[in-house]
């Protein structure tokens, strides 16, 4: 592609000021600047975007979708900057224009159209589907309010609505020629020995697209996200009869579907609001790639070979039911038939083993709002029980509830865990026996996350760095990083490795003084833990060490100790109370340490409210220590962690998830390992009194949870933190208190290898150079050879 120069970027940026926006440059906001940028880099993504697809449809190629309900997108104005090649280019012609960059890229909202890992997963995948020219869609709910804001008030978390569609959205199209009819509820009638279904009720579902264009500019591929409309717009009658607010009913009802994202993360909800938004985006995808696909072919049993379907998670297990029922009802295929096409066309990615967070719905819910799909479903597991002889315990339907873990693996082509571990663990535990019966149908795919982002854009000075040292290849190829292995024993070069870094450290410290009055030595360890707040994720642990080590410091304030700023961020579920009382105790701990005159220079900690994307590319390159310390067994892989090991940060981490995977990576001698592994986990957990014992044999941890008991963090009141403090001595389901030893002391060996700091250095450097492995690039490629078989299009 031919590059534009800064005097046209900086024309185009003024033409689009002037007539989109409707500015003249000396009344314009950053608000209008931010979109005439917009504007122009959207220009140069259109071209590409056409083109693949014209070349996907002129070589008949076969495309991927990918369902899912969460996008956790970020930002897109400076990752499109960034996959175009234009940063130089667009610095020279903001500076001539004489506008502030940062200021510009920070106005764009964050879209926020997922809870955390799994969202972020499917917008990684995106861009590395752009970036490696496959032909793909992704589909998605077009949220009007995306995930909560948070706030702390008295140190609580409070959650306000999140507003990114208040404002016009530059990157999106709405084709209101790309509309389906999603029916809900009714009856099924038998006419003529077939099963018709008549809906109750009804929205349209209208397609708005978001183009995602790749590395290089080459190609660009579709975002397509369902927001919900009235089948009738407006009750004029009852308009005319003076009702004006039942008039817009229908219109209210329709959009309350595509109104707000469940902000649940790792517990199943059971709503019906929730069951009719995952299969309004399953009937509206659907929908559309039989209109795609009969658009070019004519004969339905080319589906297998010329659409692969991902299902992210059992949200859109739906798929099986929807796919067969528009097979048999709508085009005429017998059962079998369907079943094949459906099974040789749809795949399944498993992301937990948490018994709370496996999807299911009661017969009756299902039968209600979904009447044709529950007799399918019932065909699907009947005909699974005679083809295989399935144990009853495996059945779909158990009990008056529809298990869609079940019903996905059953429909599915191919099932996968998303690390090592975690699929050996979906082998032995979750689909065991299913297992058994298919054992040709799970395998592993490790997950990954773009380096585009999360390295050249988020780390400008690292990138820059590398780019000087090995070259740029590594952007488009993550492995080519191994080039660095030779310089982690060049001084000169640690030397810029430790500059870059700190350059980072230094202007998160700026920031956190100034939102937060938290003051943070950039020659401190910064370590950091942001992901959401879950017990098994075990922000717990790390606060406790904290009190454990400012009691240590306390009592002996001139010892030697490493300085240390402990970085928090993250949100709990609103209705997920244990997590939010461990937001508040960090908040207090937080408030009595950072303000302790003995300890201030050794120990401060800064919990920055409302973790999303940007903010996670503001704290990954900026750490020291990458926190990954889950209950092993309990992290399915977790991405957060590639991000930090890509950025140079060491892990003190369990041997849980994709943790594994990063230490045979790096090497065991660049990795903090601490903790119970997840084969012995069961057995202290059926040790009555693991906990009292554990809190009885470790001084440190004793003392930790009596200062809280004693109210030391919260003014001498405890009663916040009774049930947390009871749970954590008489169960502790997570085993907090079987590995805070092994935590601590591990954390004590931090703080002497951070004083050697060649040595730390050169195990950053080791970190970057061996962390190629976890780009979402290769997660992809193996993708489409072991699941989807799909090539890359040349455009
Ligand atoms: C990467 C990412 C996550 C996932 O983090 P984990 O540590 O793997 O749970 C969650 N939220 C955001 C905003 C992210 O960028």
């Amino acid at each position: 592609m031919q590059l534009p120069s800064a005097q046209t970027l900086q024309d185009r940026i003024l033409y689009h000021l002037t007539h989109t926006q409707g500015r003249a440059p000396e009344h314009a906001t950053t608000f209008d600047w931010r979109l005439a940028v917009s504007y122009t880099i959207r220009d140069l993504i259109v071209t590409p975007w056409m083109a693949a697809h014209r070349a996907a449809h002129a070589q008949g190629a076969k495309r991927v979708y990918y369902l899912s309900m969460e996008f956790l997108i970020g930002r897109i104005l400076g990752d499109a900057i960034i996959n175009l090649k234009l940063d130089s280019a667009m610095d020279e012609a903001l500076q001539f224009l004489g506008l502030d960059k940062q200021e510009i890229l920070n106005d764009e909202p964050d879209a926020a159209l997922g809870n955390g890992g799994l969202g972020r997963l499917a917008a990684c995948f995106m861009e590395s589907l752009a970036s490696l020219n496959v032909p793909a869609f992704g589909y998605g709910i077009r949220y009007e309010h995306g995930l909560f804001r948070q706030r702390f008030e008295a140190g609580q978390q409070v959650e306000t609505p999140e507003d990114w569609l208040n404002q016009p959205h530059p990157w999106e199209f709405v084709r209101i020629d790309y509309s389906y009819t999603i029916g809900f509820k009714g009856h099924v009638e038998e006419i003529d020995g077939r099963e018709v279904w008549h809906p109750g009720e009804s929205v349209i579902a209208r397609a708005y697209d978001t183009p995602v264009v790749g590395w290089g500019g080459e190609w660009a591929n579709t975002l397509r996200l369902w927001g919900a409309h009235p089948t009738t717009l407006f009750d004029l009658h009852r308009f005319n009869a003076g009702d004006h607010a039942a008039a817009a009913e229908p219109e209210a009802l329709a959009r309350t579907l595509s109104r707000v994202l469940y902000p649940d993360d790792g517990t199943e909800s059971g709503k019906e609001l929730r069951l009719k938004q995952e299969f309004f985006l399953t009937s509206a995808a659907l929908q559309d790639i039989l209109r795609r696909f009969l658009g070019e072919y004519d004969d339905l049993d080319l589906l297998p070979s010329k659409v692969a379907i991902q299902l992210n998670d059992t949200h859109p297990a739906i798929a099986g039911p929807e796919l067969i029922r528009l097979l048999m009802d709508e085009h005429g295929l017998d059962f079998a038939h369907a079943r094949d096409l459906a099974r040789g066309t749809l795949n399944y990615t498993n992301h937990t083993l948490l018994p709370e967070a496996l999807e299911r719905w009661s017969t009756w819910l299902m039968g209600r709002v979904l009447p044709r799909h529950m007799q399918i479903i019932q065909m699907i597991d009947d005909d699974h029980r005679k083809t295989t002889g399935r144990p009853e315990r495996v059945a779909i339907v158990q009990h008056d509830q529809v298990h869609m873990g079940e019903l996905a693996f059953v429909m599915a082509g191919k099932v996968n865990g998303v690390s090592a571990l975690h699929t050996e663990l979906v082998k032995s535990t979750v689909f065991a026996d299913l297992h058994k019966l298919h054992p040709d149908r799970i395998l592993n795919e490790t997950n990954g996350v773009t380096p585009r982002r999360w390295l050249r854009m988020a780390n400008p000075a690292l990138a820059g760095l590398l780019d000087e040292s090995i070259g740029t290849e590594w952007t488009a190829n993550l492995d080519a990083l191994r080039q660095l292995e030779p310089f982690a024993e060049d001084a000169a070069f640690l030397d810029r490795l430790r500059g870059a870094k700190r350059a980072n450290k230094v202007w998160l410290s700026d920031g956190l003084l100034h939102d937060l009055g938290v003051s943070a030595d950039p020659d401190a360890i910064f370590d950091v833990q942001v992901k959401r707040i879950h017990e098994y994720k075990r922000q717990l642990l790390n606060i406790l060490e904290a009190i454990a080590l400012w009691r240590r410091i306390h009592d002996d304030p001139n010892g030697d100790w490493t300085p240390r700023v402990k970085i928090f961020g993250g949100k709990a579920a609103p209705g997920y109370w244990l997590a939010k009382t461990v937001i508040h105790l960090i908040n207090d701990v937080a408030a009595t340490i950072n303000k302790d005159p003995v300890t201030s220079k050794f120990l401060q900690i800064a919990y920055p409210p409302n973790y999303n994307v940007s903010m996670a590319e503001d704290l990954i390159p900026a750490s020291d220590l990458s926190e990954q310390i889950s209950t092993a067994g309990k992290e399915a892989s977790g991405t957060g962690n590639m991000k930090f090991t890509m950025n140079g940060a060491l892990t003190i981490g369990t041997l849980d998830g994709a943790n594994v995977e990063i230490r045979e990576q790096v090497g065991a001698e660049n990795f903090f390992l601490f903790g119970l592994t997840a084969d012995e986990v069961g057995g202290v957990l059926a040790t009555p009194g693991h906990a009292r014992a554990a809190i009885e044999a470790n001084e440190d941890l004793k003392a930790a949870l009596h200062m809280i008991a004693e109210g030391r963090f919260s003014g001498g009141r405890a009663d916040p933190y009774f049930s947390l403090l009871d749970r954590t001595w008489n169960d502790d389901p997570f085993l907090v208190a079987t590995d805070f030893g092994d935590y601590f002391a591990t954390q004590r060996r931090v703080d002497s290898a951070f004083r050697d700091t060649r040595h730390w250095d050169r195990m950053a450097a080791l970190n970057i150079a061996r962390s190629g492995y976890f780009s979402s690039d290769r997660t992809i490629r193996g993708y489409m050879r072991d699941i989807w078989d799909v090539t890359p299009v040349t455009p």
